[in-house]
C-alpha cells in the first residue's frame, strides 16, 4: 500500500456537501463523475497527496443508500493506492481477508478498484486502486 489515496464520505445531497467541503478546503472539487455501476454520483478534492471523494446515491438499491440508511452520513470507506492491485489482493486473500470484489473494476477518477469486507478489517470498509495508464 503506496498511500491513503482517497477517502470515501457517504453523503445524500451531493450538491449540498460540493458546497459544504468547498468552504471547509478552501476549493472546488476538481473532478465530478456518475458511476453507473455503483449507483452512485462523485466529486473529488485535492486535499495535498490525498483526495477526498464525496458519494451521493442516484439508486436506492445503491450501497451508499444502504449505508447512509443504516448509519447516516460520514465517512464511507478508506482507500489505498497500490501499484499491483491483482497482486495485492492475492497477498490480502492468503492473509485470511475477505475480499469483496475477487475481479478489480474500473471504478471513479480512472481507477481500477477493489474492496475488502469490513468485517475481516475491524470495520473499515478497505478498497484498494490502482491507477489505470492508457496504453496506446
Ligand atoms: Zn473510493
Amino acid at each position: 500500500m503506496n498511500k491513503i489515496e482517497h477517502i470515501g464520505i457517504a453523503v445524500k445531497d451531493i450538491e449540498k456537501s460540493n458546497k459544504l467541503f468547498s468552504s471547509l478546503f478552501n476549493k472546488e472539487p476538481y473532478k465530478q463523475e456518475e458511476v453507473k455501476s455503483e449507483n452512485v454520483l462523485t466529486s473529488f478534492f485535492q486535499t495535498g497527496e490525498s483526495k477526498i471523494e464525496l458519494l451521493q446515491a442516484t439508486h436506492e438499491d445503491s450501497a451508499i443508500a444502504k449505508f447512509i440508511e443504516k448509519k447516516g452520513e460520514g465517512i464511507h470507506h478508506i482507500a489505498f493506492d497500490v501499484t499491483d492491485i491483482h497482486a495485492e489482493l492475492k497477498r490480502l486473500e492468503k492473509e485470511g481477508f475477505k475480499i469483496i470484489t475477487k475481479e478489480p473494476k474500473k471504478g471513479a477518477d480512472n481507477k481500477l478498484v477493489a474492496f475488502l469486507h469490513p468485517k475481516s478489517t475491524n470495520g473499515v470498509l478497505v478498497e484498494l486502486c490502482q491507477e489505470i495508464v492508457a496504453e496506446d
